[in-house]
């Protein structure tokens, strides 16, 4: 049986973004309630990856030991809350390298579904970017789009029409793995349902 896993963007998704990147764990901060949702993923039995840009390392504006700072933040503010991350994959590359990992390229999506050995169909990429929902649709995951980040003023509207038609919108983190988890015990109802 493939393993239960959700795929999240990092910034603007979980924290909050800034235009200046967020290059050191001073300036990592989690968006409300975010940390608590991964955790209620955890708790629900998913396993959750992220998929990243970290483009701040191509640019030399920081280096490794940093990002793995940053990640220590995230994962001792996770840990409080019951929450976990399984794995982190991000492409490390300015977009002028043309690298087959930076999205709207699938490369991170492909890493994630080698490691687990399985195909994504099915599976969720939640992030709050349009290339977000590209690399989703390139890869074969489902496409949900967060409205924090990028994606704010996109708030109370309709989808642009260029998203991927697939797309759902949620109003954060929070809202999305909701809306998870519902459709999931509701398509496992049906199912027992049926069978039964
Ligand atoms: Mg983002
Ligand atoms: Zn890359």
């Amino acid at each position: 049986m493939n393993t239960k896993l959700v795929i999240l963007d990092r910034d603007g998704t979980i924290n909050v973004d800034s235009d200046e990147f967020i290059k050191s764990p001073e300036e990592w901060h989690p968006i409300e309630g975010a940390l608590e949702a991964i955790g209620r993923l955890n708790h629900a039995g998913y396993h959750v990856v992220l998929a990243t840009n970290q483009s701040g390392l191509g640019r030399g504006l920081m280096d490794v030991a940093s990002l793995n700072a940053i990640h220590d933040k995230m994962n001792k503010q996770l840990s409080k809350v019951g929450g976990r991350i399984d794995a982190i994959f991000y492409c490390p590359h300015a977009p002028e390298e043309s690298c087959q990992c930076r999205k709207p390229a699938p490369g991170l999506l492909e890493q994630i579904a080698e490691r687990y050995g399985m195909g994504l169909e099915g599976v969720p990429f939640v992030g709050d970017s349009l290339r977000d929902l590209q690399a989703a649709q390139a890869a074969g995951c489902r496409p949900h789009l967060v409205l924090t980040g990028k994606s704010v003023g996109l708030r109370g509207q309709a989808l642009p029409t260029d998203y991927p038609a697939q797309t759902q919108a949620h109003h954060d983190l929070d809202a999305f793995v909701s809306h998870w988890l519902r459709a999931v015990a509701a398509s496992s109802a049906a199912l027992s349902a049926s069978a039964g």
